[in-house]
């Protein structure tokens, strides 16, 4: 059995085609290493046909053939292989054995001051490929109005990007993502209940105190928009039972503070 460049084995068949030769013709998404797998695409219980970008994804990037292997999982389900039985311009089919659990979630709600758009995509698609499992984005004093109104934010777009993020680390549960646009109604009414027997924390970058590392026991994780929090943001937080943490005196782009702070808190 072959194992291909991104993760996704096969067997029997040629090597990947020249890089340079994959660039040109790749589609813009990148390489998965799991083809997630929804009710809809069953046509029998051990078997699927896929069109559109999972297809394209198989057969422009993967240059997979019949008779392949690809790791596969079903939505909120197990993971296992897929055995390509045909493949054509217009659809794939698979015959699905599926034998092992995905990666056990994060205990985790991530709290996000909304984003600029160009960035949204990638923190979505990297807070679920780490395991979160529930995202509420929201306003902040310095999130710019504009940005509420990004396409981006629209339900099928964080769904692409949450699937993209699964792909990734081979996870089969999609994030739920909610939006909410009002900070203090947020904070104060909502955010007690969402963090009730969780470690409450928000990073801030000035002061507090230093992030913990590997907490057992789940926690709220409040992160803040790229021009920060201001102080009344923060004395909300606080009174709401957030204590504030910091990486140190780097100050990081969003994303990476994500990444980071997943990685030291878990
Ligand atoms: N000038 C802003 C400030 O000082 O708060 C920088 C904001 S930073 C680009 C965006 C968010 O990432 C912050 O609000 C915080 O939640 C998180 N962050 C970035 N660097 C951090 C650090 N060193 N420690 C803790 N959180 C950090």
């Amino acid at each position: 059995m072959g194992h291909l460049a991104h993760g996704i084995t096969r067997t029997g068949i040629d090597r990947p085609a020249p890089r340079a030769q994959r660039r040109a013709t790749a589609p813009a998404h990148r390489p998965v290493n799991l083809l997630l797998l929804f009710d809809s695409d069953f046509t029998a219980p051990d078997q699927v046909v896929l069109r559109g970008r999972r297809l394209e994804h198989v057969r422009d990037v993967h240059r997979a053939a019949a008779g392949d292997r690809l790791t596969v999982g079903v939505e909120g389900g197990r993971i296992g292989s897929g055995e390509i039985l045909h493949l054509d311009r217009d659809s794939i089919s698979l015959r699905i054995a599926l034998d092992r659990d995905p990666p056990p979630p994060l205990p985790l709600t991530l709290v996000l001051a909304l984003p600029r758009p160009k960035v949204l995509n990638r923190v979505i698609a990297g807070a679920a490929s780490m395991g979160v499992k529930r995202i509420v984005l929201i306003n902040a004093w310095r999130v710019e109005k504009s940005y509420w109104s990004t396409p981006r934010l629209a339900p099928d777009n964080l769904r692409l990007q949450s699937i993209l993020g699964l792909e990734q680390a081979r996870d089969t549960t999609l994030p739920s993502i909610e939006l909410r646009r009002l900070f203090r109604p947020f904070v104060e009414q909502e955010l007690p209940a969402i963090a009730a027997g969780t470690r409450a924390l928000v990073a801030h970058p000035a002061g507090g105190m230093e992030c913990p590392r590997a907490i057992t026991g789940p926690a709220t994780l409040v992160i803040g928009p790229e021009g920060g929090f201001i102080d009344a943001e923060i004395a909300s937080l606080a009174r709401a039972g957030f204590a504030s943490i910091s990486l140190g005196p780097r100050i990081l782009r969003v994303e990476t503070a994500v990444a980071a702070l997943l990685a030291r808190l878990f």
